[in-house]
């Protein structure tokens, strides 16, 4: 078996500095972490998320991931692909019914050898996981169960290290840190790092205004009730940048990301990092952060969303 401690080591991903004629008008500094590059297939917070649980799998010497996602979910792309980079067969529960072929993310998953099974949605919404599993008949035995989205507090664990990496590149922590929100527990991993030191941004790209709950739920039960790393105030959140609800979109988002990668070479997806980026410049414009401030925009990653999009939609972004 591999070295898996040792495969889960990673140079911190680069921290980029971006030329932004809208946030140099207001005197601020943009930056990006681009944890898209963190590995090709696990990419952005995905990968931050699973350090730690992977760790813990193989210390429980697990030798199968079992977890949960939608069709298109980034998600379950990453853990069928860190099933195939660490050695840990997979299953994926899908939400939703099997349309053949197979979109590019499950068709993906399916490539790395992730063994998908499917499920009615009312059904992903109302069971348990423990529920949905036996429901399905699945045999759980020698197997590491992550949550939908890998949102336990062990991927806060893994998300709180993008602050300490980030400001050992840059000498001191920017005073903003941007992320593209699902779940929260990215944001609530970023903030859990900050002490206050900064200020965590998270753009919320679904719809119903309840992540400032959710990010709040996860730091209560993630962190013990007096820690000096539990800092809600440190947060805000954005709740007004979601298009519609998860995964709509208008033209003025697809014309920002075409825009941002003409600019910057640098690519976003729709789903997330596209509506976190363009909250950023929008607020930007709007005068949100103070002048002199330094901005970080978290690259997320989600890329791999990118052809499941063309196929529903046709080939909109560049
Ligand atoms: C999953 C995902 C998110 C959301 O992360 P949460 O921790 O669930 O809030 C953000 N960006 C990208 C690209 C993602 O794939």
């Amino acid at each position: 078996m591999k070295n898996r401690s040792l495969l889960l080591q990673h140079p911190p991903s680069p921290l980029q500095t971006v030329e932004s004629e809208i946030f140099a008008r207001q005197g601020l500094r943009l930056m990006v972490k681009r944890d898209d590059l963190l590995h090709p297939h696990v990419s952005g917070n995905k990968w931050r998320k699973l350090k730690h649980n992977l760790l813990e799998a193989n210390r429980l010497g697990c030798s199968r991931l079992i977890t949960f996602g939608g069709t298109y979910s980034n998600h379950l792309a990453a853990v069928a692909a860190a099933g195939t980079a660490f050695g840990f067969a997979t299953t994926g529960v899908v939400r939703g019914e099997k349309n053949e072929p197979l979109n590019p993310t499950l068709q993906f998953a399916e490539e790395c050898g992730m063994e998908l099974h499917f499920t009615s949605r009312t059904d992903f919404k109302e069971k348990t996981n423990a529920g949905l599993l036996e429901k399905l008949k699945i045999d759980t035995t020698g197997s590491y169960i992550l949550p939908e989205g890998g949102s336990n507090c062990l991927a806060l664990t893994g998300c709180r290290e993008l602050v300490a990496e980030t400001e050992a590149q840059l000498g001191h922590l920017p005073d903003f840190i941007v992320t593209a929100c699902g779940t929260g527990a990215t944001l609530a991993g970023i903030v859990s790092g900050l002490a206050g030191q900064a200020t965590a941004l998270g753009v919320s790209v679904l719809k119903g205004g309840f992540l400032k709950n959710d990010v709040e739920k996860l730091l209560t039960k993630c962190l013990p009730p007096q820690s000096e790393i539990r800092n809600p105030k440190s947060a805000i959140v954005v709740d007004d940048f979601h298009f519609g609800g998860y995964a709509k979109w208008k033209p003025e988002l697809i014309d920002f990301i075409n825009d941002f990668k003409f600019r910057t070479g640098i690519p976003l997806d729709p789903v997330y990092t596209g509506k976190a980026f363009f909250a950023a410049f929008e607020l930007a414009k709007n005068g949100f952060f103070p002048a002199n401030s330094t901005v970080m925009l978290v690259h997320t990653g989600g890329l791999q969303g990118i052809a499941g999009f063309h196929q529903r939609f046709g080939p909109l972004l560049l």
